[in-house]
């Protein structure tokens, strides 16, 4: 019998998790896995927000190579070009066309800086390590300037249709922490404008009372509802006509899908519209977009590989020739991490992606920012030795940490 291909477009959370988990769950001859991706390395983009603040960036990388040729997996480091899904062929920048039997799309969310006027040129954004680097910088710049006595404002913005705006709100408040520890926080104004309609709107609204009580407490400034217009050199403009003064604005632009795909469905930002319980794209046989990549409108780590492993699930029982059981759950699972403590949010989601009334966690506490840390080897090891992140039972991660949350 031959074995099915099985091309996987991605080498990020989901590429990774649906791949990896794959070749735990199929006979290596069953199955003829190939993984193509226009970046050599994943990257645990969690652990960015650390950059600023001096963490060290090597361990947040795995080399795609080793960790796929570990297990046999095929590895071609093209970017993809365009995909036909009536000849079941994708076609690369550096690659003859690739035949497959399933396809994984998961090329995730890329940011859109140009929607708003001035932020690529007067905003530092914080989606890459360079950027978060550069950010670093920046924040020396404006403790030295404290520090001899020049009054600073940073200003942090959320622009609308940011897929996650979490790493603004870590990379405020630890700014808080960060200048308290240099005693010059008294000369830092720090203030935080965004356009969702609570802070961190998309995981409940216990993230919300919980930030506010945090920007409350640390003296931070903050705005919800305002939608930025435009950045210029010394000022910001919302939608309201309201304008803020600046030394340092940090944005995180609007974000849209990395590719686009002529004549598959998806909505007016790119992300394929799926079935919700398999993350199939609608309409298609065999083809699959797990994670940013498609149109789950909360767009998280976790979520990516818990998609990536209902994706796996759905592709083993095709190949073996059993039927599915369709079990993605959507639930969010993510920790801020402010330095001095963690913020934890677990929130069971509806197919739509809203969080289920009254079911979100939210806790804070010093043992949350050993956690987040704790993930970020965890994640980067596993993927390094080529195997799942998830357990094989998907769920059994959120298990083991609802228990630890119950106590
Ligand atoms: C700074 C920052 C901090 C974050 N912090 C957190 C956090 O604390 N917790 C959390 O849950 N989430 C966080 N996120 C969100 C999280 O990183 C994403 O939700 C997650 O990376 C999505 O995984 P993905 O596999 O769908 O996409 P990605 O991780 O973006 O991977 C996409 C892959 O596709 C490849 N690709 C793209 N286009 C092409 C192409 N044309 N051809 C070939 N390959 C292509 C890329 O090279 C990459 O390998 C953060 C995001 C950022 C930017």
């Amino acid at each position: 019998m031959l074995a099915d291909r099985v091309v996987v477009l991605g080498g990020g959370f989901a590429g990774l998790e649906t791949a990896f988990q794959l070749r735990a769950m199929v006979k290596p001859t069953r199955l003829h896995l190939t993984v193509v991706a226009d970046r050599d390395h994943f990257l645990y983009r969690p652990g960015l927000a650390g950059l600023p603040f001096g963490a060290a960036e090597a361990p947040l990388h795995v080399p795609l190579s080793a960790a796929l040729g570990r297990w046999g997996i095929t590895w071609r480091l093209a970017a993809v070009e365009s995909l036909d899904t009536a000849l079941q062929v994708v076609r690369t920048n550096r690659t003859q066309p690739i035949h497959y039997d399933h396809l994984v799309i998961a090329t995730g969310a890329r940011v859109h800086p140009q929607r708003v006027p001035g932020l690529a040129e007067h905003a530092v954004q914080i989606s890459t390590a360079g950027q978060l680097h550069q950010l670093g910088e920046r924040f020396q710049w404006v403790a030295h300037n404290a520090g001899h006595g020049r009054p600073q404002q940073v200003l942090f913005v959320v622009a609308p249709d940011t897929v996650w705006p979490g790493p603004a709100y870590e990379i405020a408040l630890t700014l808080d922490t960060w200048l308290r520890r240099r005693q010059v926080r008294h000369q830092v104004r720090i203030t935080f404008v965004t356009s969702e309609r609570a802070y961190g709107e998309q995981l409940g609204p216990g993230l919300h009372r919980v930030l506010a009580g945090e920007f409350a407490t640390r003296g931070i400034t903050g705005d919800t509802r305002l939608a930025v217009t435009e950045i210029g050199e010394a000022h910001t403009c919302f939608d309201d006509g309201s304008k803020l003064e600046h030394d340092l604005v940090v944005a995180m632009p609007p974000h849209a899908a990395a590719m686009w795909h002529d004549g598959l469905p998806a909505d007016n930002r790119g992300f394929l519209t799926c079935r919700p319980e398999d993350r199939s794209v609608t309409g298609l046989d065999g083809v699959y977009a797990p994670g940013d990549a498609g149109d789950f409108p909360v767009k998280q780590s976790f979520l990516a590989m818990t998609q990536g492993w209902a994706v796996a699930t759905a592709i083993a029982a095709r190949v073996e020739g059993r039927p599915a059981a369709p079990r993605f759950e959507p639930t969010a699972f993510c920790v801020l991490d402010t330095v001095d403590k963690g913020i934890l949010v677990e929130a069971p989601l509806t197919a739509e992606g809203l969080v289920r009334v009254d079911h979100d966690r939210v806790l804070t506490g010093a043992a949350w920012h050993a956690a987040k840390h704790a993930l970020a080897r965890y994640v980067p090891m596993r993927y390094r030795r080529g195997r799942p992140a998830l357990p094989r039972t998907g769920h059994g991660l959120l298990t083991a940490a609802r228990r630890l949350l119950e106590r």
